[in-house]
């Protein structure tokens, strides 16, 4: 059994992306663009502190959620420093990580194993997917067996 993160929050308890170093690579064939991060990552909390946020698409998890991942040996993650702030300047004791997925499962797929259109160059996802409606599933062939993992032609993929 596989589990999706579903973002499932009060708004009042949230993070917001702050101005970053980015890196920008452009897909030739479809003209996607891939952003990365460069550095440490910033970022603001509003509300109370949570053990996980969804910071424009970049998971950020709090070092207790990394622990007990560590602790559980999960696989297919990597983990780099990050530099929160809290909205009223009010200091943070909790450290926080951007989560970075890297396994995979291959392509994402319609339930019936079809594939959704895809970017053949960079497997950026093209149009929407009605994942919450209809279902969507991967090849066992191409999945990778880590615990965290995501879609190859997730937009997200490079930085979930
Ligand atoms: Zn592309």
């Amino acid at each position: 059994m596989y589990y999706f993160l579903y973002d499932d929050h009060n708004s009042r308890n949230e993070a917001i992306y702050n101005e970053n170093e980015t890196k920008k690579e452009i897909c030739e064939n479809c003209g996607g663009i891939q952003t990365s991060v460069k550095g440490i990552y910033n970022f603001t909390i509003k509300g109370e502190l949570c053990d996980c946020y969804d910071v424009a698409s970049d998971f950020v998890i709090s070092e207790k959620f990394l622990n007990v991942l560590r602790e559980n040996s999960y696989t297919g993650f990597e983990v780099s420093e990050t530099s929160p702030v809290k909205s009223a300047n009010m200091p943070i004791d909790e450290k926080y990580y951007l989560l970075n997925v890297t396994g995979r499962c291959g392509l994402l797929r319609k339930i019936d194993g079809e594939l959704f259109p895809y970017c053949r160059k960079c497997h950026r996802k093209i149009g929407s997917t009605g994942l919450v409606t209809t279902g969507v599933t991967f090849a066992e062939s191409e999945y990778d067996g880590s615990d965290i993992f995501a879609f190859n032609l997730n937009s997200a993929s490079a930085k979930l």
